[in-house]
């Protein structure tokens, strides 16, 4: 007889695992399914973002951060430090040690919340059964009343670069180089590659970035784009747009890169090669040929407003379906799939999600683009604050970059609100949290923000859309 579940979910990432937790909070009899074992042989729970992904990247961001402002930064505020060194092993390893407290993090929540676990391949049969083969090769068939695909994705090769982990990479290797190459590519100016591109630049490698695309960031605002690149440019990325890769030749340690951009086929050497365009969702062996499940025509799973698939009772979250790759949005379409199933009729705002780029300075927007609302004939006004008006920006070091706020101008009601510069990521959160009630930038610039904050930048800007700013001078008065 096969064990019998409400809810099995294939796939313990951000998606899969909060899903869990979710159904069985709501009294759901819950089971869950993963095979990745991290670098200590073990099963390890929390998927691409907690593995390799969001938490990994962002700790090295952070320790080559503090190394760049050892470096560079401590001597404007009047702090000698004498000769500033990193130990790669050490910042890699303090990395490893997060993930390895996060994963085990997921586990005790499985336990906690009474979710059981199986280490195994999880596929979906026919009838809601889904069969997971353990690592020792048995096989044990569960009996479902929902099943919940959360498989995930993994980073896009191209034949031009094939990755061999050593010298081609692709950003599970950049995470764990043993040391600072001297000349670094970069393949693709998307989120990952200038978050790793940054990384190992701020540690002294001489960083090339070699993007397809005519237009830097051509999801992000064209005013905040422009200002990213500015400034990631003047931090020393050599980013070469119009560059696209048409083939690699490993030489010993180094690879030779050709590439075709408005002068022609050029060719580059360096020390290591990231390869970052793109990631594709993971669907291998995961649907019997009888189980009904349908994909898109990019290989996505199928899915409704509600990450219903085609066969009732099936659903699926997270990167294997359409929409941002991003965790929170993996997230909360576990915790919506969890909910419905219970009975509850939870929907989800697909219009704010959030998007980051956790350069330094941030990079960050929730909601429209100027250049699509033009598009799609909107009226509107726009709010502009330079953090170089701000005091405490200026106290911080931190004057690059700025905040744009975005309304109709028929019902000042907030579109979007972009930002570069410190702290992006939090200052657009305020502004989805604003969005979310359908404010107005009046009501923004109405609020009372403490001082001297960053947050005052995303009040001036408010302000700055019908014309009442008071630190920048307005571009139209009111
Ligand atoms: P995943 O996290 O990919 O998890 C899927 C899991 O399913 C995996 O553990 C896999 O082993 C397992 N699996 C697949 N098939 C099977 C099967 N048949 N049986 C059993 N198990 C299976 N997003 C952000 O929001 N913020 C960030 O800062 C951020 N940074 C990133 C940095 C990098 C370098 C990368 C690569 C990604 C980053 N992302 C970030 C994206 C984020 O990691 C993904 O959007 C998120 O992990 C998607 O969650 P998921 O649950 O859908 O899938
Ligand atoms: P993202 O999907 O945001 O991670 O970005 C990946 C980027 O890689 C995209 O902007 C692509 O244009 C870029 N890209 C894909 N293939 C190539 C290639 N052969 N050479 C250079 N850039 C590429």
């Amino acid at each position: 007889m096969s064990q019998k579940f409400d809810v099995v979910v294939i796939g313990a990432g951000p998606g899969g695992y909060v899903a869990a937790i979710r159904a069985a909070q709501l009294g759901k009899k819950t089971a869950i399914i993963e095979k990745y074992t991290g670098k200590d042989g073990k099963l390890a729970l929390g998927g691409t973002c907690l593995n390799v992904g969001c938490i990994p990247s962002k700790a090295l961001l952070d320790s080559s951060y503090k190394f760049h402002e050892a470096h560079e930064s401590f001597k404007l505020h009047g702090i000698s430090t004498g000769d500033v060194k990193m130990d790669v092993p050490t910042m890699v390893g303090r990395k490893d040690q997060i993930v390895k407290n996060l994963t085990g993090g997921v586990s005790a929540l499985m336990k906690a919340n009474g979710v059981t676990v199986f280490e195994g391949h999880g596929k979906l049969l026919a009838g809601k059964q889904v069969e997971v083969t353990k690592t020792d090769g048995s096989v044990e068939v569960l009996a479902a009343e929902n099943v919940i695909l959360a498989s995930g994705s993994k980073p896009v090769e191209i034949p031009p670069a094939p990755v061999d982990q050593k010298v081609i990479v692709d950003s599970t290797g950049a995470l764990d180089f043993q040391n600072v190459p001297g000349k670094l590519g970069v393949i693709g100016a998307g989120v990952i590659g200038l978050e790793l591109g940054s990384v190992w630049a701020r540690l002294g490698s001489q960083v090339t970035v070699l993007e397809a695309m005519d237009k830097f960031l051509a999801a992000a605002d064209e005013q905040i784009a422009k200002e990213a690149q500015k400034i990631l440019t003047k931090q020393g990325l050599d980013i070469r747009l119009g560059a696209r890769v048409t083939g690699t030749e490993v030489k010993g340690e180094q690879v030779v890169v050709t590439f075709s951009d408005a002068n022609g086929e050029q060719q580059l050497t360096f020390d290591k090669l990231i390869v970052a365009v793109g990631r594709r969702p993971v669907t291998t062996n995961l649907l019997a040929a009888d189980s009904g499940v349908t994909m898109d025509e990019r290989g996505f799973i199928f899915v409704d407003d509600f990450c219903a698939t085609s066969v009732p009772g099936v659903y699926a979250i997270g990167d294997v379906v359409r929409g941002a790759m991003l965790a929170h949005k993996a997230s909360e379409e576990g915790v919506m799939v969890a909910e419905r199933i219970a009975g509850h009729k939870t929907q989800m705002n697909y219009d704010l999600i959030p998007g980051v780029i956790y350069t330094h300075p941030e990079i960050a927007w929730v909601g429209k683009t100027e250049q699509s609302l033009k598009a799609e004939g909107v009226e509107i006004n726009v709010g502009v604050a330079p953090f170089a008006a701000s005091g405490r920006a200026m106290a911080a070091n931190e004057t690059a970059g700025f905040v744009k706020v975005i309304a109709d101008a028929k019902t000042d009601r907030v579109l979007g609100v972009h930002v570069v510069g410190p702290s992006a990521a939090e200052l657009v959160q305020q502004g989805a949290i604003a969005m979310e009630f359908g404010t107005s930038a009046e009501d923004l610039g109405m609020m009372v923000f403490a001082h001297p904050t960053l947050s005052e930048s995303l009040h001036e800007a408010a302000l700055a859309v019908n014309g009442h700013a008071i630190h920048v001078a307005n571009r139209k008065k009111r």
